[in-house]
């Protein structure tokens, strides 16, 4: 399918049904799979031969769904994870070990942070943050013979800050590493990380690409492109793993390397595996991703330019707006949109803050972003409620920053319910 267009691989990649076969992807809610020799099953095990073998390695449903990813993206191969945090952690883990370290963007999304700042950290795998506006010297000062990989989001969660993509691949690839690129927020639709020199691309797929709010998941995609063999860095992909009687991933899988490995061997022995039914929900949404991800930005760039004009609006941040910090970043890999997230202030601070949330009608208080509804979330009084004001502005969060995931109900509608709410505040 990938001679296709992402509309038409949004509705019909990864599954081709034969003839008289179902017309719909069906659900493979199966975890086992019958084979008619002990030899072939065999086989499977020495990865000689394709076909599934047990569901927290591969399934027919799940499969169709990473075909249909991959080609969204322009990758050579996708892996399906339970969780965008299982996601990232796995795009890491798959090519560095206790001992080494990676380069990580620092406006990221706050789970991503403890992930790798905790958690990653406890088993060894250092992270060393860029600060914004690091020069390159900077950033070239943080590499060492221990560096791994580079990691950023194509737009951050929730800062809206865009990656400057084209310049961290090169930074890597300079140092013979890759980048890998969380593309959660503009999906493949709005930006494809790979056309810019990124390498691994993931995604929380709980957001956008599901869109109803209805199944946590992540993913990862294989560009293919980058060379794991050149400066023996990666001995655990050119190099015999004994676990599967001495397979050389480089060898034996060629560009598919890297997303093979992540799945016969992380996949295997962690097994953050999707559910079946899952990954058939998943597909049901990007089905529509492209449509709905038109009318995210439409919507998103209204109601902005409405709150830009508002009294009761102290600033607003959104990509999209000419004279936003982020716009000419936002026009040279996102041209078409960034997402439908928006952050701003309401005029009074914290109170009027909490004033304007409670009286929002349509719009909905979740802590989600990027599912069909409406959504707003007010981070001073709910996720970061413990922190004082201070910090909050320390960590770029005023006390008065409202962060709004406009929906594809109609605008008139959503902007109506804001304004009325901002009269109340
Ligand atoms: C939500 C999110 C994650 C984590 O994904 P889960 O599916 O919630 O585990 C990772 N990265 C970004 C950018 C996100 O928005």
């Amino acid at each position: 399918m990938n001679n296709y267009k992402k509309e038409t691989i949004c509705i019909q990649g990864g599954y081709q049904p034969e003839n008289g076969e179902p017309r719909v992807l069906p659900i493979y809610q199966s975890t086992t799979y019958k084979y008619d020799s002990a030899d072939h099953l065999g086989k499977l095990f020495d990865l000689q031969a394709p076909g599934h073998m047990y569901t927290r390695i591969s399934n027919p449903t799940v499969d169709a769904v990473e075909k249909k990813i991959a080609d969204l993206e322009g990758g050579v191969g996708a892996l399906c994870l339970s969780s965008g945090q299982a996601a990232n952690l796995f795009s890491i883990l798959n090519i560095a070990k206790s001992g080494d370290n990676f380069l990580s963007i620092s406006s990221i999304y706050g789970g991503t942070v403890n992930l790798f700042a905790v958690t990653m950290e406890k088993m060894g795998i250092e992270v060393r943050f860029i600060r914004p506006g690091a020069t390159d010297a900077e950033i070239d000062a943080l590499f060492d013979e221990r560096t791994r990989a580079v990691f950023g989001e194509t737009v951050a969660n929730p800062a809206l800050d865009i990656l400057d993509i084209r310049r961290f691949a090169d930074l890597a690839h300079k140092h013979g590493v890759p980048l890998i690129v969380d593309n959660t927020f503009p999906t493949p639709i709005l930006c494809r990380p790979f056309e810019f020199g990124a390498d691994i691309v993931t995604h929380s797929t709980t957001k956008y690409m599901d869109g109803h709010a209805q199944v946590v998941g992540g993913v990862i995609v294989d560009s293919g492109k980058f060379d794991w063999e050149k400066g023996g860095k990666y001995p655990e992909l050119s190099q015999p793993d004994e676990s599967y009687h001495g397979v050389v991933y480089t060898k034996d899988f060629g560009e598919a390397a890297y997303i093979t490995k992540a799945r016969v061997q992380l996949l295997r022995d962690i097994g953050a595996a999707p559910s079946p039914i899952s990954a058939y929900l998943l597909n049901l949404g990007l089905e529509t991703l492209h449509l709905r991800m038109e009318r995210h930005c439409e919507n998103a760039l209204r109601v902005a330019e409405f709150l830009e004009k508002h009294e009761k609006v102290s600033w607003v941040n959104y990509p999209m707006l000419p004279g936003n910090s982020q716009y000419e970043m936002a026009q040279k890999y996102l041209p078409n949109g960034v997402c439908g997230v928006i952050s701003f202030g309401v005029a009074g601070g914290r109170e009027a803050a909490v004033r304007f949330m409670d009286s929002l009608k349509l719009a909905a208080i979740v802590v989600h972003v990027a599912d069909a509804r409406t959504c707003v979330l007010h981070p001073a009084s709910t996720t970061h409620r413990q922190l004082t004001d201070q910090q909050l502005v320390d960590a770029g969060i005023g006390s008065d920053l409202i962060r709004m995931s406009v929906g594809i109900e109609n605008a008139d509608d959503i902007i109506a319910d804001i304004a009325q709410a901002l009269e109340r505040a």
